[in-house]
């Protein structure tokens, strides 16, 4: 380890906790019910006063990610100097903490130190971070996720979705994964019936089939024009994703849980993935995000994360380096209200912020209202 740095870039401060924030509604995919969404943060404050945040976003163990940034990273970055990103990166990956958790909880509670350092980079540059890194963008387009879940009956569903259409999107997501696939493309049919043509869908079966029913599925989906198939499969399968990629019927998306840099390079030279949604909450950070990026730009794979992040973070990845043809990022607005400097819509397109950052800053009535005792 480097040595304390006395300068005023010199991490001074760390303090972690979480948010346990309600919905809007009860949501349900293939895989959970959920009623709220709990935050772990971190905020880090440097010598010189800046304060630097990082969170992650999960449906329970925050308080596993909290604990580890409490009592084994904490101590170790006092003294730091907070420009050295990579350098802290590469201690905490290498550290003892390697051998229990190369992703999960390990790794996202790296990730959160890493999104703060760089949140604090940003406000030393006194650049919104999309501009920091490049700012390859000028305008960002979303798609909606915030819908069409499982539990919503038909007539829901094709209330919600329309609703999505009537508000300005033009590509849209619905789930799929549930105990029957035949009632799952009945559901997709409906809605791809009530939509106007030019709408996009997209499905997402939270890895809930197996590769029997998404190579007997997949055809079908494709024959009502469904732009993708978001985890047909176990997150983990690289085989059966790239199997069902090699039938061609349908591109492939996935990537919202996988965890590390080794994962995503193991899909890409199996040519098992179309569309790569890694997620700065999941893998370690910004750090790991841009490498992942850039080696899913360098085989023309189209970036378009997960955002676990509400969409914070991603605004500035990927109007920052995005890829270059379509720039693109899931709209998923849960807790948005905990943020000092919530993401700017205008229809479904994002209005880049101006405000030097990484949009990370969490408000303090957000604190009072949710935070976990
Ligand atoms: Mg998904």
């Amino acid at each position: 380890m480097t040595q304390p740095d006395a300068r005023g870039t010199a991490i001074a401060s760390v303090r972690a906790y979480s948010l346990h924030v309600p919905l809007r509604k009860t949501l349900a995919d293939a895989l959970y019910v959920r009623t709220h969404w709990n935050i772990p943060v971190v905020e880090i404050t440097t010598a010189d006063g800046i304060v630097g945040t990082g969170y992650s976003g999960v449906w329970a163990g925050e308080d596993l990610i909290v604990s580890t940034i409490r009592d084994h990273l904490t101590e170790s970055l006092i003294g730091r100097d907070s420009t050295r990103i990579s350098r802290i990166w590469d201690d905490i990956y290498w550290s003892p903490l390697h051998w229990v958790g190369r992703a999960g909880v390990a790794h996202m509670a790296l990730g959160m130190v890493d999104t703060a350092l760089w949140d604090i980079a940003a406000q030393r540059a006194g650049l919104p971070l999309w501009k920091l890194l490049g700012g390859r963008h000028d305008t960002l387009e979303t798609y909606n996720t915030d819908g069409g879940w499982l539990n919503f009956s038909i007539d829901e569903l094709l209330e919600d979705m329309g609703g999505m259409v009537d508000a300005g999107w033009a590509r849209v997501k619905m789930k799929i994964g549930g105990p029957d696939p035949d009632v799952d493309l009945d559901r997709v049919r409906r809605v791809r019936d009530a939509l106007p043509s030019g709408v996009t869908m997209m499905v997402d079966a939270n890895q809930n089939w197996d590769f029997i029913t998404a190579r007997r599925y997949a055809p079908r989906l494709a024959d009502l024009g469904i732009a993708w198939l978001e985890e047909p499969l176990h997150p983990d399968d690289v085989t059966g994703h790239a199997r069902l990629a090699r039938l061609g019927a349908i591109p492939i998306a996935l990537g919202e849980n996988v965890y590390a840099e080794e994962g995503f390079t193991s899909f890409f030279e199996a040519a098992a993935v179309d569309f790569v949604q890694v997620d700065v909450t999941r893998v370690a950070g910004i750090t790991e995000w841009l490498r992942i990026a850039a080696s899913a730009q360098s085989r023309s794979l189209t970036v378009a994360p997960h955002a676990g992040d509400m969409m914070q973070v991603h605004q500035h990845l990927v109007a920052g380096v995005g890829s270059a043809k379509t720039p693109m990022i899931e709209y998923l607005p849960w807790g948005l209200e905990v943020f000092e400097s919530p993401v700017a819509m205008t229809g479904s397109s994002i209005r880049l912020p101006d405000a030097p950052g990484a949009s990370t800053a969490i408000s303090s009535e957000a604190r009072r209202r949710w935070e976990a005792k």
